[in-house]
């Protein structure tokens, strides 16, 4: 099987994990968290504190996970665990409208300006699915439009497969999705504009959204190419279709207004309606989407499409996000910002001391390295880099005490509470890490 050793033991992981695996489908709540694509043992983790976590054996890591992305303050922040302590004293859950959730809304609202109303949700999934339902509602129009390698959530349209080629109709690639679920989404390759215009003219006045990642991160961090979101905005306007911006992952990390904020809010566009999870929950299930009042009344019970939630605007979530979204001052984006080049820039240092071909690629201060020299733009080209070398970074740098996505695939995300201690202790166990990319064979 894998080349890769390793040198180091979890028992206690190991039984939690052999017990996990009897009673939950791969031992796992969430695929991501498997060790599947890299090997080993998932590790399960019993506390976490700023930059670090520690697992059940008593061995502490320095988190470049951040639980996917929402601890961007680091764990257990006081100002958030004061928050969710003192709202959990009043009680857990009403089942009718809260001040936090007015709260929350109006703090989303105040911070990207094409979000005039927003409805809570309780994961990045709902968001999403929400949304394409409000856009199909609202247009009258069925079909959707998203990028291969761009990941929504598992919402059953959105996991169609990606096809190369313009105008791909997508056929279900996981068992369960049906074609009639996801024979109205059209697959198209990221970052090609030109794909986007064709799948327009070739199904006029049948496309409700283009759906998209504000800046992917989930096929590893490939940013937009200088004008495409753009683009894609302008090519909605021109069919009467509804531009989706999902930032799940970007919004609140990238900037105050997300990657809104570093993007549209200069190139003088917006998007009808975007999506929130992640940062926004401070660690608890909270979501969102939002955008032009116009399109969101459309919603029950202003308007005809449903949309509920039993524990939406969950008054612990709610405190929780907004005691974090408060805490996102314009120093902890620097500090983030900084952290993240930082440590992107020795990573690369490392990989390139050994003679390790790779590319660091960034978006705001979300990065990834990929195992290739060229440059990736789309999905199809993130798959040409040499994963196993990735396999063996992992471990070595796991070996150190450093908790990376285990997969090649994924973003890195840092913390405003990344100190030196922390960027030294990565520092520490890179060299051994690159070396051991540099001797990896597939
Ligand atoms: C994480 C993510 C989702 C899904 O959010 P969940 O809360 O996991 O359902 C959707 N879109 C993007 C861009 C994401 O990164």
């Amino acid at each position: 099987m894998s080349p890769v050793s390793y040198p180091y033991e979890a028992p206690q992981s190991q039984s939690l994990f052999d017990r996990a695996s009897v009673v939950t489908p791969g031992g796992v709540n969430s695929p991501v968290r498997a060790f599947r694509a890299v090997g080993g043992t998932p590790r399960f983790m019993v506390s976490g504190t700023g930059p670090y976590l520690t697992d059940a054996d008593g061995r502490e890591y320095v988190d470049l996970v951040c639980s996917w992305g929402p601890m961007i303050l680091g764990h257990a922040h006081p100002a958030v665990l004061d928050a969710v302590q003192r709202a959990v004293t009043r009680g857990t859950s009403f089942g009718t409208p809260g001040q936090g959730e007015v709260e929350l809304a109006e703090e989303i609202v105040a911070r990207v300006a094409p979000v005039e109303q927003v409805r809570l949700v309780s994961s990045g999934t709902e968001a999403t699915m929400s949304a394409i339902r409000l856009a199909r509602g609202f247009t009258g129009r069925a079909k959707v439009v998203k990028f291969a390698g761009c990941y929504h959530g598992h919402v059953d349209a959105l996991l169609a497969a990606a096809g190369s080629g313009v105008a791909t109709f997508g056929l279900p690639d996981t068992p369960g999705v049906t074609g009639a679920q996801a024979g109205d989404t059209i697959v198209l390759p990221y970052n090609d504009l030109a794909a986007v215009e064709e799948a327009f003219r070739a199904n006029p006045g049948e496309i409700a959204c283009v759906i998209t990642e504000a800046s992917p991160g989930n096929m590893g961090v490939v940013p937009p190419l200088p004008g495409f979101n753009g683009g894609l905005a302008r090519l909605c306007r021109e069919n009467g279709a509804l531009f989706v911006s999902d930032e799940v992952m970007t919004g609140f990390r990238v900037s105050k207004a997300g990657w809104y904020g570093l993007e549209a809010a200069n190139e003088g566009w917006a998007p009808d309606l975007l999506t929130f999870g992640k940062v926004m929950g401070g660690g608890f299930p909270a979501a969102a989407f939002g955008g032009r009042a116009d399109v969101m009344a459309h919603l029950a019970p202003a308007g005809p499409v449903y949309q509920a939630g039993t524990l939406s605007g969950n008054p612990i979530a709610t405190a929780a996000g907004l005691a974090q979204l408060r805490g996102c001052t314009d120093e902890v984006y620097a500090t983030v910002d900084r952290v993240a080049a930082e440590v992107s820039g020795l990573v690369s240092a490392a990989l390139a001391k050994e003679g390790v071909a790779h590319r660091m690629q960034t978006a705001g201060n979300m990065f990834s390295v990929f195992f290739t020299e060229d440059a990736v733009t789309n999905y199809a080209e993130a798959k040409t880099q040499e994963a196993f070398r990735f396999t063996a970074f992992f471990h070595a740098m796991l070996a150190e005490g450093v908790y990376l996505p285990p997969s090649a695939f994924e973003s890195w995300f840092v913390s405003s509470a990344h100190d030196e201690r922390a960027i030294e202790r990565i520092a520490a166990a890179l060299p051994a890490a690159a070396r051991a990319a540099a001797e990896a064979t597939a």
